[in-house]
């Protein structure tokens, strides 16, 4: 059987998962195929989780156009799909008249791309906007702000979901072949076979495979990987702004820096490492060494102990690593390939740029298409973005009066309750890892990562949900939860 589509989008990254959404506005059949259990799982979920301002590209190029704008889009993405945003601006720090030159420069080109509110600020205005930060001019951006980026990625999924759009979770696209009577006719590695009009390339680091199934043969993707360490919440509201070093020429990233989460976690990273794998997603001992190093000179009062975790997140450059520094993002509908919309090379600031990334899109496809208004488009996601713990005391009372599962803490450490794991593991997607409970409940993400709660969550799992032993998975089928073999009379039965 042929699965038939009108829109089909490779990758439920970020950039897919908005670019459903925004199709989920018309009435079309649209569809996601995502190789993974979820969506985020590729570099969606593996970043800073900052909402950029825009200056830090050049005028006209694409990348500045969908920053700024994508910036601009957020306030009311996030209101709608109840996301965790805060507009906590940033500081870029110059130590050097060379560095001086560079802000200067970096105003003026973030004023001709539109970036609101830029200012040069000097050391006590900087010391007033976040206490400690040394150097001899700053650029201030208040439009730079922080996001949770799997928040912002499921959000945008479910709501596309609600509104009609179809995702296929564990469907990796093997094969695409254009049909004689126009359009795309797609296998995945499973033999299921989908076609569509129009076929969205949003595969993130696979997007040049993407392109060679297609006959598209000109790019190339240089995984560039950026390792990161988290700190405990015990310094949640220590660094209250953004602070960034001034970007060196030619560099694969922004610089290590400190950046605090929505979440009330600060991280350290990320590194740049040009690599061949792009999924090794591992954390290494040298880069960790270094990035303790220069989380202490950046901060002193951090301790040893406030080292809760690591993970990396790969970058998808279009430049090796010869040539270093950036591209532009590639957004474009084939002329020669009709009926192909290629997004491809969207590294940073492509979390910031989705929204705008698939508004574009939406134009494209719009030439490919006839778009009539889905009648029962609704943008907004129901729920609330907050946890059950952030709530205020009276309706935390109510709830657990309506429901005593809001009365038991399952995970200690960010006090989630067992309605919210309850909650997460009947998502609308139906995604089922342990990794999707976590970014959708915020479960195991504390100081002691699940050490206390995920036995309370397999328990869960196991009495109200049914699950075997093979059912647990942290990530992927190729990661079980447990191996081995299972005690006579261990499976299903409380203990
Ligand atoms: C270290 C780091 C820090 C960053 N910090 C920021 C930041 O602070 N702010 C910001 O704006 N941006 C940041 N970014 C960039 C941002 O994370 C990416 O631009 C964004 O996540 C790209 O989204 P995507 O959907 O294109 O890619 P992805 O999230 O990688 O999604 C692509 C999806 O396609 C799927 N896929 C691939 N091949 C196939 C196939 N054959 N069949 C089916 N599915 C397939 C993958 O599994 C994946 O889920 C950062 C990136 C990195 C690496």
């Amino acid at each position: 059987m042929v699965r038939m589509y009108d829109v089909l989008v490779v990758g439920g990254g970020v950039v897919g998962c908005s670019v459903a959404r925004e199709l989920s506005r018309f009435s079309l059949r649209t569809a996601v195929l995502e190789k993974e259990l979820d969506v985020g799982l590729g570099t969606s979920c593996r970043n800073s989780g900052v909402l950029h301002a825009g200056f830090n590209y050049a005028p006209g190029s694409t990348r500045a156009l969908l920053d700024v704008q994508g910036n601009r889009m957020m306030d009311d993405l996030c209101r709608d799909l109840k996301v965790k945003i805060k507009r906590i601006g940033k500081l870029t720090v110059a130590f050097d008249d060379e560095e001086v030159a560079e802000l200067h420069r970096l105003k003026e080109q973030g004023e001709v791309n539109g970036v609101p509110g830029l200012e040069l600020v000097g050391h006590d205005r900087m010391q007033t906007i976040q206490h400690g930060v040394e150097g001899v001019l700053a650029l201030y951006s208040p439009s730079s702000s922080i996001i949770s980026p799997y928040g912002l990625t499921i959000g945008l999924a479910e709501n596309a979901l609600a509104n009609g759009a179809h995702f296929h979770l564990g469907q990796r696209v093997t094969s695409i072949a254009s049909q004689e009577r126009g359009g795309w006719a797609v296998t995945t590695a499973s033999g299921d076979r989908f076609s569509a009009a129009v076929l969205v390339n949003a595969a993130g680091l696979f997007a040049a495979d993407v392109c060679r199934m297609a006959g598209i043969t000109e790019h190339e993707i240089y995984p560039c990987r950026g390792e990161y360490y988290v700190l405990d919440r015990r310094l949640d509201g220590i660094v209250k702004t953004l602070v960034y070093p001034v970007p060196k020429k030619n560099s694969p990233g922004l610089g290590i820096h400190l950046t605090p989460t929505v979440d009330g976690n600060l991280l350290v990273g990320p590194s740049a490492e040009y690599l061949d794998d792009p999924e090794d997603c591992a954390c290494s001992r040298d880069v960790m060494k270094d990035l303790r190093r220069e989380a202490h000179h950046l901060m002193p009062e951090i301790h040893v102990t406030d080292y809760i975790r690591s993970f990396s997140g790969i970058r998808a450059k279009q430049t090796p690593p010869s040539v270093g520094g950036n591209k532009d993002f590639v957004v474009e509908d084939r002329k020669d390939v009709k009926g192909f919309i290629n997004l491809l090379g969207i590294e940073s600031p492509g979390l910031t740029s989705a929204p705008a990334i698939a508004a574009m899109v939406r134009a494209m496809v719009e030439h490919h298409l006839p778009l009539a208004p889905n009648p029962t488009f609704n943008p907004v996601r129901p729920g609330s973005a907050l946890l059950f713990s952030d709530r205020p005391a009276e309706e935390r009372a109510d709830l657990i009066a309506q429901n005593p599962d809001y009365g038991e803490i399952i995970c200690r450490c960010e006090k989630i309750t067992k309605q919210e794991i309850i909650d997460a593991v009947r998502n609308p997607l139906g995604a089922r890892t342990m990794v999707s409970i976590k970014y959708r409940a915020r479960a195991s993400m504390g100081r002691c990562q699940g050490g206390f709660c995920i036995p309370r969550i397999v328990r869960i799992l196991r009495n109200e949900f049914g699950w075997s032993t093979a059912d647990f998975l942290k990530r992927s089928t190729s990661s079980p939860l447990f191996v081995g073999t299972v005690r006579p009379g261990g499976e299903g039965t409380e203990r």
